[in-house]
């Protein structure tokens, strides 16, 4: 029989579990897997870090976006948490030897190659063989595509948005995750490289919508400010283009935030300062998508593209 002692100490803990869940997390309409969590080594923090935005923000699973430097203690650091990462990685692409440091990787249990963000052209010799080298290796590729300089001296990143339909369907056994500035400002059939983030409503019609329609082998990533603007920007496209692309788009969040809260980003200049990325994108994936599409949105395309078990 239980003593008295025994009896409080577990109601301790289950009361400890239950604060475990703060009252303020989400609760979306499914599980969720975020594609695009940076590993927060950049910022001199431990993958508890990358829990802590995850729980705060109702998070269940998440890929690790990882420089291939980092890799070993990536996984070491994750294996602390079986079953909520898996990891993706990226590696110096204008290198000669990226595609053995990459392969080496998938080897060693990376799942996607990614972010890839270089000062190249998306149809250039360099983004070329980590194309081939994907279908070679049955990963998806992660592309950040920028056209315009969000600050003076950024560059830009895989420029040729407007062209990608040659790539598509030259690499038809590559699997292609769209995501940034380009992919998501190109929703609207009017943009042409003014700005970072096009404001208002969208013209229908777009390279985006057009090639995720046209091509079985591209997908988008809905992370980051450009992916919440696009989505936030005209409610009844978005409504639509989310039935349209059920099955082709993916959450991410690219959110730099510490604590699922926005914490930590008050004082950015940056869009949605003070805010958590995923937790917006996440309210906006609720409330213009049915539940059904939401679940394939925020989960299970995710788990099929990356061959994760549920
Ligand atoms: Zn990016
Ligand atoms: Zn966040």
């Amino acid at each position: 029989m239980m003593d008295r002692r025994s009896f409080l100490s577990l109601s301790a803990a289950a009361s400890a579990a239950a604060q475990t869940q703060p009252s303020d997390v989400p609760k979306w309409p499914s599980p969720v897997i975020d594609i695009h969590l940076h590993w927060r080594q950049d910022l001199s923090m431990d993958v508890d870090a990358n829990i802590a935005h995850m729980d705060g923000c109702g998070v269940t699973r998440a890929v690790l976006l990882t420089k291939v430097e980092a890799k070993d203690s990536a996984i070491a650091k994750a294996s602390k948490y079986p079953r909520r990462f898996i990891w993706s990685v990226s590696a110096d692409i204008t290198k000669p030897d990226a595609e053995k440091v990459l392969t080496a990787a998938v080897k060693d249990g990376a799942r996607a190659f990614g972010e890839i963000k270089f000062h190249v052209a998306a149809d250039g010799p360099e983004m070329r063989r980590m194309y081939s080298l994907a279908a070679d290796l049955k990963v998806p590729i992660l592309i950040h595509f920028a056209e315009v300089e969000q600050f003076p001296g950024e560059g830009t990143f895989s420029t040729g948005f407007k062209q990608f339909a040659k790539v598509l369907k030259e690499f038809p056994k590559t699997n292609f995750v769209g995501h940034a500035d380009a992919f998501w400002a190109n929703v609207s059939a009017d943009y042409n490289n003014e700005t970072p983030y096009p404001a208002g409503p969208i013209k229908p019609g777009g390279v985006t919508d057009k090639l995720l329609s046209d091509y079985p082998n591209l997908y988008g990533d809905t992370s980051a400010n450009s992916g919440n603007n696009a989505l936030s920007r005209d409610p009844e496209f978005t409504k639509a283009f989310l039935v349209r692309h059920q099955d082709k788009l993916m959450f991410g969040c690219d959110c730099p935030c510490t604590d699922g809260r926005g914490g930590g980003t008050e004082n950015s200049k940056r869009r949605l300062a003070g805010k958590c990325v995923a937790r917006e994108t996440l309210s906006i994936l609720s409330k213009q998508a049915s539940a059904k599409v939401f679940r394939k949105v925020a989960w299970e395309n995710a788990l099929k593209l990356y061959k994760i078990s549920g």
